[in-house]
């Protein structure tokens, strides 16, 4: 790990500051349901943002910092823990090989037709075919459903996952206290642009509530 996590911490901070001068109060609807990013999030407690803010202001903090996260700890993994790495991209290869299936779905009047017509002139060819985007792997080939791991090999993975969650963990300590050095310009920030809004929308409200006022 290097220096680079506080920097990528300013940088975040940096990239919210300059939004949240042009943040709104939202007319959509309030959710129903906690958010599990936001809730609890210790991220928001470090900088200073985890209570009396509107959620749709602490969102976009609490996933820059989720993605900064994510990221260190896929380049940990992808130099440092090769089993754990190559799980993972074989995962990635199976979700990928679901996804896109040009071929499939396109209703038994097709089935058994060429996809792509012949070209009407053989000497000018289409410039793609259909064909062309047919996913090389699919999901069942062999090369995404390598033999199963060895007793061995199961119990390295799991030190990976550990070592995983460690550092992911380490990641999250190290931005947090980052954080808590922009606490006072994040709470500024707040105070200057979204407290006003909040409590005007509170004075109408009030007005809107009270017979007495009109
Ligand atoms: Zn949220």
């Amino acid at each position: 790990m290097d220096a680079s996590i506080e920097s990528r911490v300013g940088r975040e901070v940096e990239a919210w500051l300059r939004w949240v001068p042009r943040w709104r109060p939202g007319t959509h609807r309030a959710r129903s349901r906690l958010c599990q990013q936001c809730f609890g999030s210790p991220v928001l407690r470090a900088a200073g943002l985890d209570t009396d803010v509107p959620h749709a202001v602490q969102h976009p903090l609490a996933m820059r910092v989720k993605t900064l996260i994510e990221d260190e700890v896929e380049t940990y993994t992808a130099q440092n823990l090769p089993l754990l790495n190559r799980e993972l991209g074989l995962i990635e290869l199976r979700k990928a090989a679901q996804a896109t299936h040009p071929l499939e779905g396109l209703g038994p009047e097709f089935d058994g037709l060429d996809v792509d017509a012949p070209p009407a002139d053989p000497d000018e060819p289409y410039l793609f075919t259909f064909e062309d985007f047919a996913p090389p792997p699919s999901a069942d080939d062999p090369e995404l459903q390598p033999p199963p791991l060895s007793v061995e090999e199961k119990a390295s993975l799991r030190v990976e996952m550990r070592l995983a969650d460690d550092y992911a963990a380490l990641v999250g300590r190290r931005v947090c206290v980052a954080l808590v050095e922009h606490k006072p310009r994040l709470q500024l920030a707040v105070a200057t642009f979204v407290e006003p809004q909040v409590q005007a929308l509170l004075a109408d409200l009030g007005s809107t509530l009270d017979p007495h006022s009109t």
